[in-house]
């Protein structure tokens, strides 16, 4: 038996990179898949084909993860298309690193949008669904740096740090419907995002990981399918490190 067989699946930003990674992990244990990103584009469809084609429902939906009304349509969209919702990944996220004196206003409000603003979104806009089934599993993606900080990214700290005190308060509030809340807290993983830091900056985190490598989609993907599946069924508001050992230093 597979650990998510039958399940539907909702991830945001998934288009690439870590979200991505939990699309293919979540399908290849049987999960139906609806994933979302900003726009439709060869990515997205290049994933819907490559999801039906390991033999689970697969839907792309464009819609901006930051803005409440979008994230009210994808809600009534899953209902009428798939009638529940089991899973939903929180993964949508940006960076704009600036140091305090630099970082604009913009910059602040666009992180604080994208990575914490919509884990409120697709929370209050799945959760009556899931209070009805009396089940659910979500699962925020936050960062190592929302528990440590990290200079010249107070925006993006602060908004992961943030999903850890809305997802512990999410935890003890919808616990008693059977609704699990969790979050993961990536460190240095290889992707686009993490591309584009400087060959000196990358050799520095290096030296700080214990396992002495970066962490890959995959690794992330792992933890947030234990959370998501009833292996964690006794497991809420916790937030678990998938970062080489980076936070114990
Ligand atoms: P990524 O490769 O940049 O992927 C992020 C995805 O989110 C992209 O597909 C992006 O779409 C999408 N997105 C951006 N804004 C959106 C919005 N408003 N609505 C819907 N989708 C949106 O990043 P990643 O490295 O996979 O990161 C995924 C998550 O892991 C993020 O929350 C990130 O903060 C977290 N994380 C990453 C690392 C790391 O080392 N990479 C470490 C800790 C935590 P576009 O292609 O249109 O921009």
């Amino acid at each position: 038996m597979k650990l998510l067989q039958d399940k539907t699946a909702l991830i945001t930003g998934a288009s690439r990179g870590i979200g991505r990674s939990h699309a293919l992990l979540f399908a290849d244990e049987g999960a139906n898949i609806i994933f979302t990103d900003l726009k439709q584009n060869e990515q997205s469809d290049a994933l819907v084909a490559e999801l039906r084609a390991k033999g689970v429902r697969a839907d792309f939906l464009a819609s901006n993860a930051s803005d409440f009304a979008q994230t009210q349509e994808v809600a009534a969209w899953v209902q009428e298309n798939y009638g529940r919702l089991d899973i939903l990944v929180n993964n949508a996220g940006i960076t704009r690193d600036q140091l305090i004196l630099r970082m604009s206003v913009e910059d602040w409000n666009m992180v604080m949008d994208v990575n914490l603003r919509s884990v409120f979104n697709y929370t209050k806009a799945f959760a009556p669904m899931m209070m009805r089934q009396r089940s659910g599993s979500i699962v925020n993606i936050s960062s190592i740096v929302g528990l440590n900080g990290n200079a010249g990214q107070c925006n993006y700290a602060a908004s992961k740090a943030g999903i850890i005190g809305f997802t512990r308060s999410i935890a003890k509030e919808l616990g008693s419907r059977g609704i699990r809340c969790n979050a993961v807290a990536p460190g240095f993983i290889e992707t686009p995002m993490t591309q584009q830091l400087s060959e000196e900056v990358r050799k520095e985190w290096m030296k700080q990981i214990p396992l002495h490598r970066g962490g890959l989609d995959t690794d992330v993907a792992h933890v947030s399918l234990f959370l998501a599946s009833d292996l964690a069924a006794y497991v809420t508001g916790q937030v678990i490190s998938c970062d080489g050992g980076l936070a114990i230093n």
